[in-house]
């Protein structure tokens, strides 16, 4: 009992250590694994991933990738400088990769490493419906949902020591990839959960709004997803974001506060 007490106290008091805000929602969260931890290891995660797969350079398609990636990127500055969160981008090394593959399927590393699969791009059906999927990835990363589902996972699983997680051996590197997107590569990728998708969901829409694209496509874009779904090889994101009618009525719901949003950067007209 004694021991068991006194687990608790000391998981208390590496959880309140290791709270790290998140500056959208002024919410604390778990953050165990630090991004001075998390960064390089998505990083290296990253690069290899690229080496692995066949990217695709120099298209009108990867331009487009590129292009929608970094204005998502300046909306993200924009709104977080605006907000008072200055230098919070810093350690944020944007990259923006098209896979020529199949698999309907888009994610966001931390630290700011995105990749389009070419499988996403009929779904998405033009440049505003990349940005509101880049919006929403973005939005993941930015407000650390990956971060906190595997600090979570880790202290449940009586991982978590001294407040610090190390990401070294093999087991925590398959954990990473569950728990980052990288599905594919080792079968599973855990979904988000319900909250979380819908802070992402207004995040995004806020993301693509200010950087100039109508976040009125954001909901006709979850429509998509959701007729192609029955398809016989259903969208993987939708293994990982499921798309139902409460989430396109929100988003619906949401495309004008996101508007408002944007008039605060000068931005009135959308693409
Ligand atoms: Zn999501």
């Amino acid at each position: 009992m004694k021991l068991k007490k006194a687990l608790l106290v000391f998981c208390m008091i590496v959880f309140i250590l290791s709270c790290a805000t998140n500056p959208f929602t002024g919410k604390k969260t778990m953050a165990l694994v630090p991004n001075s931890q998390l960064f390089p290891t998505a990083f290296a995660q990253y690069n290899q991933f690229l080496t692995e797969n066949k990217v695709v350079t120099g298209t009108k398609d990867a331009k487009m990738i590129t292009r929608v990636g970094q204005r998502i990127a300046v909306a993200a500055e924009r709104w977080l400088n605006a907000n008072g969160h200055h230098g919070y981008l810093n350690d944020y090394k944007w990259e923006y990769n098209l896979v020529n593959d199949e698999t309907v399927n888009a994610w966001c590393m931390p630290g700011g490493k995105i990749v389009f699969y070419t499988g996403i791009l009929p779904i998405a059906n033009g440049e505003t419906g990349v940005a509101a999927i880049m919006g929403h990835e973005v939005a993941h990363a930015l407000a650390n949902h990956g971060q906190q589902r595997m600090s979570a996972a880790y202290v449940q699983q009586g991982l978590a020591v001294a407040g610090n997680v190390a990401i070294k051996d093999e087991k925590s590197r398959n954990a990473f990839n569950q728990y980052y997107g990288i599905g594919s590569q080792v079968g599973v990728m855990l979904p988000f959960s319900r909250s979380h998708e819908t802070e992402a969901d207004k995040i995004g829409l806020y993301l693509m709004a200010i950087a100039g694209y109508n976040p009125d496509e954001a909901s006709e874009l979850w429509k998509r997803m959701k007729a192609n779904s029955g398809g016989k090889a259903p969208p993987e994101i939708l293994s990982t974001h499921p798309s139902n009618d409460s989430r396109i009525a929100n988003l619906k719901a949401l495309a004008s506060t996101a508007k408002a949003e944007a008039k605060k950067f000068g931005v009135t007209s959308f693409r």
